[in-house]
């Protein structure tokens, strides 16, 4: 089976703090281009605000075969803070059915894949997601333990997995596959509570190599059934243009995960978080 390959891009342009649409759409254009270069599809999370004025665009790329998915920082629906981990069962479900409600409005259709902000959460979310029909999520970055953010994951699974109804640590048991997002088990940063991601704008495309590298042998090296990389960004940089330093990291980062998947002899799909369930949950299947 392919490695698959995640590129999800988190869009939040119109947040009040960056209200900045013309680089949002700059950065959300230039970055499917990458991908459609070589026949990849991204993961486009984005917050209900990025919804109206980008409608045009992201039904054109839905066409295209990329995802539109929810990205939700509470604060654009609640007076109750920005982390959604700080919120009851129910409040979070509340914002994500009140959220998708508002992409079927614009769009017309709900979106079943999901990424809080900050990858915030609790022992209620995986719940709150799957009874909102989520199937899929990439709300997880193993190894982070950022307590002001209610955003903690220390020792959470890194790879693919099916999330657990009870406590956001363990698997299985919930018919919703999480895909975490890329981390270095070994590497902390900002204090020690971040772990080093491969999060385009965090380094240099020869850095994300060498960690791209170490992740992609170790699940090959463990056999596991089902294989992927997430690869994370913001739809703040300028991916459409040439010479930009993010587009060129991101064209470095694209090029090494090619080198290394010939070094192993594995195949790769660039895929949408969607299609990456997909093959999961045929790869292990679900067993409630
Ligand atoms: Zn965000």
């Amino acid at each position: 089976m392919s490695f698959h390959l995640c590129w999800t891009i988190d869009c939040e342009s119109t947040r009040k703090e960056i209200g900045d649409v013309n680089l949002g759409e700059n950065a959300i254009r230039g970055f499917a281009e990458l991908l459609e270069q070589r026949n990849w599809r991204g993961t486009f999370f984005l917050v209900p605000g990025e919804v109206e004025p980008f409608a045009d665009l992201l039904k054109a790329l839905s066409e295209k075969g990329h995802e539109i998915a929810l990205h939700l920082h509470p604060d654009e629906l609640s007076s109750e803070g920005p982390y959604l981990g700080s919120y009851s069962g129910a409040a979070q479900e509340a914002m994500i059915r009140q959220a998708q409600d508002h992409f079927e409005k614009h769009l017309g259709t709900r979106p079943v894949s999901f990424r809080p902000g900050f990858c915030s959460a609790n022992d209620a979310t995986f719940v709150a997601m799957s009874r909102c029909g989520v199937r899929q999520a990439s709300a997880s970055m193993p190894g982070r333990r950022m307590t002001t953010a209610a955003s903690h994951w220390a020792g959470a699974p890194l790879f693919s997995h099916y999330a657990n109804p009870h406590n956001r640590f363990l698997s299985g048991g919930l018919d919703l596959v999480e895909i975490p997002i890329s981390v270095d088990w070994e590497s902390m940063i900002w204090g020690g509570i971040h772990p080093q991601d491969l999060r385009v704008e965090f380094t240099d495309s020869k850095n994300h190599g060498f960690l791209i590298e170490k992740i992609m042998k170790r699940q090959v090296h463990e056999g596991l059934p089902f294989k992927a990389l997430v690869v994370l960004t913001h739809n703040l940089f300028r991916f459409a243009d040439t010479g930009d330093f993010r587009r060129t990291t991101m064209l470095g980062m694209m090029d090494s995960m090619e080198r290394v998947a010939r070094d192993l002899k594995v195949d790769t799909a660039g895929t949408t978080l969607a299609a990456a369930a997909a093959a999961f949950r045929s790869a292990v299947p679900f067993r409630g």
